[in-house]
């Protein structure tokens, strides 16, 4: 690990914004992030860094966004909504307008293009952007909570500089917009772990079934998970999944979306994931990653996120936490309450795992049979 060079974005600007009351998406999770790694001295080694990102160029949205959607998002920036602006998902309670959503959109993306050029540059082998991995935003639209896709606009960059890209997506929701965006293409392979499109958001898309187009063919892989599965599923399925998939493409750049939102104890999802599954999930993307951006996509309980990213942290620099260290981490956002920073194991009732265990079998099966047998992986 020492060998490596980590780099941990983050600025306390992303505090100023004011996002609607009862609005699940918080500014505030790099910042409770950053604040619980520094108390937990996950920022104090010779190989980390700390970065401060800059907003992203209004050119640099362009290599993916359609001009007339960044123009309309540019004038919501005052916070003053127009009826019109519905065709294009502005302004809905996923997608609301307020006062700087188009700056904290350009502070987002600045944040993860950052990442790409600090990898890029041989500054960093491992970059983590909290705020990062809007994975719903399309071409001309916003969604889920999205607005500028950083994903994409990271994906591109990298490509433009002849890197091959792999995009592994852990977030509850499906990486719909870009799967969409590559689907054609061989350039991107694009992986999603998500619950299944019959029960969560984006509810049409991410099905085992959907494999690429044309070149793209065998170039984007859905595994769709059901209602209720939790850790041990989820493992099981991911190392059968990942792994042959990414040593198969060897990719020159890994980008992953560590939506923590399939946490058992996040408002959002079905799932029932912990973090102690999702940081095994981080540490298999580690291994596996010759360079890794890694993006915090959803996450909507602030403690949850914030100490299951925090884990994700410690594990992508190969730290351990001491169980005396996280049993009282206290601080701005905590109090001086004791806190754990482990999960509590998720209860799933045993016929509930076995019935979710027969799906996730059967949709390897089929991803093995499509997908695997176009790039000749052996099991
Ligand atoms: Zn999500």
């Amino acid at each position: 690990m020492k060998s490596l060079k980590t780099a941990f974005i983050y600025t306390d600007a992303f505090l100023k914004f004011k996002t609607p009351r009862g609005y699940p998406w918080s500014v505030k999770r790099t910042e409770a992030t950053y604040q619980l790694c520094r108390k937990l001295k996950l920022l104090d080694h010779e190989w980390i860094s700390v970065y401060r990102p800059a907003p992203a160029r209004e050119s640099a949205l362009l290599s993916f966004h359609d001009k007339k959607y960044i123009g309309i998002l540019k004038k919501a920036n005052n916070g003053i909504f127009k009826e019109e602006w519905l065709q294009k998902g502005l302004g809905t309670t996923e997608c609301p307008v307020y006062k700087g959503v188009y700056d904290y959109s350009l502070l987002g993306a600045g944040a993860t293009l950052l990442g790409v050029d600090l990898i890029d540059d041989g500054i960093a082998d491992i970059v983590f952007n909290p705020t990062g991995g809007f994975h719903h935003a399309g071409k001309d639209f916003a969604a889920g909570f999205c607005y500028i896709n950083d994903v994409v606009l990271a994906a591109k960059r990298l490509l433009d500089r002849k890197r091959r890209v792999l995009y592994v997506d852990i977030d509850a929701h499906h990486g719909d917009q870009v799967a969409e965006a590559f689907y054609g293409s061989s350039r991107v392979m694009t992986i999603s772990f998500h619950e299944s499109g019959k029960t969560l958001f984006p509810f049409e898309t991410g099905f085992e079934y959907e494999t690429g187009r044309g070149r793209g063919k065998g170039y984007c892989i859905n595994v769709p998970l059901p209602a209720g599965t939790g850790d041990e599923e989820f493992i099981w399925v991911f190392k059968r999944v990942f792994p042959p998939l990414v040593r198969s493409y060897k990719p020159d750049v890994v980008i992953a979306a560590l939506g923590v939102d399939g946490l058992g104890t996040d408002p959002l999802s079905n799932l029932k994931l912990t973090n102690t599954g999702f940081s095994q999930a981080v540490e298999m993307i580690r291994d596996n990653s010759p360079k890794l951006l890694s993006l915090g996509c959803g996450g909507y309980s602030l403690d949850v996120s914030a100490r299951a990213w925090t884990l994700g942290w410690a594990v992508m620099n190969g730290l351990e936490c001491s169980e005396e260290d996280t049993m009282s981490f206290g601080g701005a956002f905590w109090g001086d309450g004791v806190c754990a920073l482990r999960d509590t194991p998720s209860f799933i009732p045993d016929e509930i795992r076995e019935k979710n265990m027969k799906e996730i079998k059967r949709v390897l099966k089929a991803i093995r049979k499509t997908v695997f047998t176009i790039h000749d992986i052996r099991k």
